[in-house]
């Protein structure tokens, strides 16, 4: 057999070495931004077009490089952050394996202008390829501007293999919110196709957290303060009633660097204990620091994962510094509350007596009885249910034999119970067909609102709109902004009437009648938040019917409440003219009948 092994070329070394670093547009963004935070920039603007594969930009106005670092700082393994092997234990650096822009050069077009304060001109190099192209004097400002074009021209295999423009884009974003989020002492500025999307001025963490996210965040976030000899814990963190159905914005970052945790997750998530409904996941800010040493950031440069020396004691002081963070800005219930230092809050006091769950009847109630139509009120009966599993148990308990006839029947009588002072969902009894029907109120409202949302999505009609008294004013995020502007259509038909007033902000005039107003804005975020993680087919496709789901579930929970008996019949009435009553839009069952015969059966 002939001889097979070859040595690999040097622009194919780079370039398989390239791959490793830069693996899309926005990898290269983080590498050139953190490059100019590490440079000691004060203004940073990053300039983007076709989602990073026509041109990323990032220009700062920190220390800038002399003509030889100019030149040196594209070749493999060039840095000016550590010396020695042992200097890595000691980086306060992004980088420092110098390897960023040797990958890009490998496969992009660079253009690379640079001033020292020290210098009065400044150096230009162009690099192609890997290989120089030109190298001169030039006239520029203090710092750094660096552009790369054409990223991946020489690498096909790796093109295709990007996703489209708007998800490359939103990877992008991502990076960025991570690199201002950690340093709002930094001015950061971004254009997209030419378009301004962002300008952080300085400013405290709050501030720089109202500007990315929109400035409700100041309603939505307590500070977390911590300090021990191991580590410092401080930033933001959110409350538990803004908690989101998804991952938003979670950012642990460690020295400034942003990380990936499940540990640490766990141990703020678990701080939350009782305080957050079934998964939903509280926002996040929280910057760790700690001495170099005892973290190792010797890992890829690509992964966003860090080891901690001690990182079950880190756990630990995280989880005690956030409850003690809810305690202090009362998010737990003072009485839950009573103690001064971070370890450990007992949910429940030792004194505390532990009741049996009682039950209350009205011996002489019969639901069947005809008197008591005419006094429905005082027929009610209590039953305090006490926990999630009883409340599960008794659901269960109540077999539920569904054959309902499609025509509408007058409801000989309607009452409404409520379980539970907390519970916040109610039930009401009615008689119906001769037999006795147990509807849940929310799934009620969700079915109701389900069917006239997908229908007017279906047919593109308008559902009828109420004028707000003073009309609501919210600004969000760009990226959320530009969400709702292509969903504005689809809002307007579910009898939202919203106006883009630019720069982030959008006015509601109006909303859908027959719903409390004032739930636009919560609406419009679980909307923005459902089509971050959706593709735009399924959440714009009226058949798929995941825009009118999210409507229902939203304007019912809010819709929930005592009704009067008008209400009640309103509700009733449009719950059974509609075609199959009985199934929510999540497939649960809006009502249980009980016949007669069965009730009988359990006496
Ligand atoms: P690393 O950041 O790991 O050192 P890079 O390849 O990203 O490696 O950069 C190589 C070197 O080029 C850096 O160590 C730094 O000295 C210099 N450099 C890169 N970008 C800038 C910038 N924006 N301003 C000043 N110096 C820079
Ligand atoms: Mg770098």
């Amino acid at each position: 057999m002939p001889d097979v092994i070859k040595l690999l070329s040097d622009h194919v070394i780079n370039q398989i070495a390239a791959g490793e670093v830069i693996q899309r547009p926005a990898s290269a963004v983080k590498e050139l931004m953190e490059n100019a935070v590490d440079a000691g920039s004060t203004k940073i603007k990053l300039l983007i077009k076709d989602a990073g594969k026509t041109l990323i930009r990032v220009i700062d106005n920190g220390s800038g490089m002399s003509d030889t670092d100019a030149r040196l700082s594209f070749e493999k393994h060039a840095t000016s952050k550590i010396t020695t092997a042992n200097d890595i234990f000691s980086v306060t650096t992004k980088g420092f394996r110098g390897e960023a822009l040797a990958s890009i050069a490998a496969i992009a077009t660079v253009e690379l202008k640079t001033r020292t304060a020290e210098s009065e001109t400044g150096t230009l190099v162009e690099i192609e390829h890997s290989k120089f192209q030109r190298q001169e004097i030039c006239q520029c400002e203090k710092g750094t501007s660096i552009s790369v074009k054409n990223l991946f021209f020489n690498v096909p295999a790796r093109k295709t293999f990007l996703k489209s423009d708007q998800v490359e884009f939103r990877h992008i974003m991502d990076e960025f919110h991570r690199i201002a989020v950690a340093h709002s002492g930094i001015e950061f500025t971004l254009f997209n196709n030419d378009e301004q999307l962002f300008h952080l001025v300085t400013g405290t963490l709050k501030q720089r957290i109202m500007a990315l996210f929109g400035n409700t965040y100041d309603q939505k976030i307590v500070p977390l303060t911590e300090n021990t000899n191991l580590v410092s814990i401080s930033g933001f963190i959110g409350k538990p009633e803004y908690a989101k159905r998804t991952r938003g914005e979670q950012y642990f970052f460690v020295n400034r660097r942003y990380i990936k945790n499940n540990y640490l997750n766990h141990a703020l998530q678990s701080a939350y204990t009782e305080l957050l409904a079934k998964d939903s996941h509280p926002s996040y800010f929280v910057f760790f620091e700690i001495e170099p040493g005892k973290i190792d950031v010797n890992i890829h440069p690509t992964k966003t994962e860090i080891k901690f020396e001690d990182e079950s004691m880190v756990y630990a002081i995280l989880k005690a510094a956030v409850k003690r963070a809810l305690g202090q800005h009362n998010v737990i219930p003072p009485m839950d509350f009573n103690q001064e230092t971070a370890f450990e809050i007992q949910p429940v006091k030792s004194t505390d007596v532990l009741r049996q769950p009682q039950i209350k009847i009205n011996p002489n109630y019969n639901p069947f009885a005809e008197e008591a139509k005419n006094n429905l009120h005082n027929a009610g009966f209590t039953q305090p249910v006490r926990n999630e599993q009883q409340k599960a148990e008794h659901r269960n308990s109540i077999q539920p034999d569904i054959e309902i006839p499609p025509q509408v029947i007058p409801m000989e009588f309607a009452i409404e119970i409520k379980w539970h002072e907390n519970w916040g969902k109610d039930y009401i009894i009615a008689m119906k067909d001769e037999k006795l029907v147990l509807i849940n109120q929310r799934l009620a409202w969700e079915k109701i609102f389900f069917e006239e949302a997908s229908a007017a999505l279906q047919k593109n009609e308008n559902l009828p709109s109420q004028k707000e008294l003073f009309p609501q004013t919210i600004q969000v995020s760009a990226e959320d902004a530009g969400i709702i502007t292509t969903l504005l259509p689809e809002l307007r038909c579910l009898g939202f009437d919203v106006s883009d007033f630019g720069k982030q902000t959008f006015i509601i005039y109006g909303t859908p009648s027959g719903v409390e107003s004032g739930v636009a804005p919560a609406f419009l975020e679980s909307v923005v938040e459902n089509y971050k993680n959706s593709r735009e087919s399924e959440i714009k496709n009226p058949g798929n019917a995941l825009l009118a789901k999210n409507f229902a579930r939203k304007i019912a929970s809010k819709n929930c409440k005592l009704l009067s008996p008008e209400e009640r019949e309103v509700l009733l009435e449009k719950l059974f003219s509609l075609a199959s009553p009985e199934i929510a839009p999540e497939g649960k069952k809006v009502f249980i009948e009980l016949s007669p015969d069965k009730i009988e059966s359990w006496f």
